[in-house]
């Protein structure tokens, strides 16, 4: 199982935010995504997901289906608000058992418990997800992951306004998946987390910089690289033409 990322270019209003990103995503690898902001980091993980639809190049999940996949949006694109408790939201991780609008039995309460224990909010579970902080709501969306026993796990900067205790322990959950041969690619922003937890990294300016080990990625060289080619791009705001090349 891998996610093949081939030649691939996503425009916005024919704006690339991703140009010419090939690469794969091994089974069972633990990947950081690192860049300046608007690097296209969000966009890219959007992609393989399926949300946006590539100009050119393409995403090939080789032996993943839709269920397998698991994507956590920055925390600024969900809408906390619905009147929905924290057991119902966890339980929505089992959607590909259910079905979007089928009843979750007694035994899928039972996991969706569990995995709240497994964070540490069991007493939480008939709580509405409105009443929760930034880390508790992180915590629930982790654990709706571990229901879903996805093998590909989409981190979009998961620690954002995020505790450090919270930090700490979702990061050990990370180290579980990677224990437990789940493939996790996440969006982070903080050195010494992608050095104790992603051993590889790809290090991403619209076009990537680096793509491997992390300790050959994250040199000094690479990041002066990366902060020059986003200042770069966005003084020319280059146009992409059809074929993918900019004017
Ligand atoms: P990152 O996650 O690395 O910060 P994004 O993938 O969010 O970067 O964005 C890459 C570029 O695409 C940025 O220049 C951003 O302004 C632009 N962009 C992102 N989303 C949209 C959108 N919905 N409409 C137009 N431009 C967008
Ligand atoms: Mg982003």
């Amino acid at each position: 199982m891998t996610v093949g990322i081939e030649n691939l270019t996503v425009s916005y209003q024919r704006h690339p935010a991703v140009h010419h990103v090939s690469g794969r995503f091994l089974e069972g690898e633990c990947t950081a995504i690192f860049g300046p902001n608007g690097a296209g980091k969000s966009t890219l993980l959007k992609t393989m997901m399926g949300s946006l639809t590539p100009d050119a190049g393409r995403v090939v999940l080789e032996g993943y289906q839709r269920k397998d996949i698991a994507y956590l949006p920055q925390q600024a694109e969900i809408d906390r608000s619905l009147p929905v408790s924290v057991l119902d939201l966890v339980a929505t991780g089992l959607w590909h058992e259910t079905g979007v609008f089928g009843k979750v039995g007694r035994n899928g309460q039972a996991r969706a418990l569990q995995a709240l224990e497994q964070v540490g909010l069991a007493d939480f579970a008939p709580r509405s997800i409105s009443a929760l902080s930034s880390g508790q709501f992180q915590r629930v969306l982790f654990a709706r992951i571990l229901v879903q026993d996805a093998r590909l796990i989409l981190l979009d900067e998961p620690f954002n306004a995020v505790d450090a205790k919270t930090t700490y322990d979702l990061l050990e959950l990370v180290r579980l998946w990677h224990d437990e041969g789940r493939t996790v690619i996440a969006v982070l922003h903080d050195y010494e987390q992608v050095r104790a937890y992603f051993p590889q990294t790809l290090l991403l300016a619209r076009e990537v910089v680096a793509w491997g080990k992390t300790e050959e990625v994250l040199t000094d060289v690479h990041l002066k690289r990366a902060v020059e080619t986003a200042a770069h791009w966005h003084e020319r705001a280059p146009v992409c033409q059809a074929d993918g090349v900019v004017a």
